[in-house]
């Protein structure tokens, strides 16, 4: 079946193509659509639903869409649903190292003692038709270290470290980190409804 998933962002289609392995997964941008709804919601359910019905008004076959982000409890949350626009300025984003930068200075200004505990979130909806969908939220357990370890994966997995593998996410294989992510445990929670259609 040919699934559509509402992302620019390749590292994302791969992990989801991994997962749904029977699928053909396709981004807007392979047919040429620009995609680019304003993430106006509160909270990851919200805009991952604002993202999956936008693009199935537009190619009206199954559409998949996430809206994720890291939540650090020292911040309260932050910066949870803004965490791609996180640290960004009139003009521009900042790249994933001068935000990765920028949210560590933060912390540090929280306190010596500060707690590091935070998760990465992921809402994931599947929108089958105007008024068919499923939608499932997940989280990937972890700390923030000092400094950025490991080249793989995107974002902020080089300071997002899993202590039961003494690892930040940048140093798991694509595969390993396919195992355990907030993304990857809600895209076979999708993969299993898909089964069902
Ligand atoms: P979205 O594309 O609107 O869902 O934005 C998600 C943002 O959260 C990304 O741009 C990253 O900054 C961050 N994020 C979400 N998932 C991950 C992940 O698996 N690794 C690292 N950063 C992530």
């Amino acid at each position: 079946m040919t699934i559509w998933f509402a992302t620019g962002n390749e590292h994302k289609r791969r992990e989801l193509s991994a997962i749904l392995a029977g699928h053909s997964v396709k981004i807007p941008s392979d047919a040429g659509i620009a995609f680019d709804p304003d993430e106006t919601g509160d909270v990851f359910l919200e805009n991952a639903f604002i993202k999956a019905h936008a693009l199935f008004e537009m190619v009206h076959e199954p559409v998949v869409a996430d809206d994720s982000g890291l939540c650090v409890d020292a911040l309260g949350g932050r910066p949870g649903v803004y965490s791609a626009r996180y640290g960004g300025v009139a003009g521009g984003k900042l790249t994933s190292s001068e935000r990765n930068a920028l949210l560590l200075k933060e912390i540090d200004n929280a306190g010596i003692a500060v707690c590091r505990t935070a998760r990465f979130v992921c809402a994931m909806a599947l929108v089958l038709s105007k008024d068919r969908f499923l939608a499932v939220q997940e989280t990937l357990e972890g700390e923030i270290i000092g400094e950025e370890r490991g080249t793989n994966g995107f974002g902020y997995d080089p300071i997002f470290f899993l202590p039961e593998r003494g690892l930040t996410v940048a140093e798991l294989s694509e595969r390993e980190k396919n195992s355990i992510s907030h993304r990857a445990k809600a895209a076979r929670a999708i993969g299993k409804m898909l089964e069902t259609i």
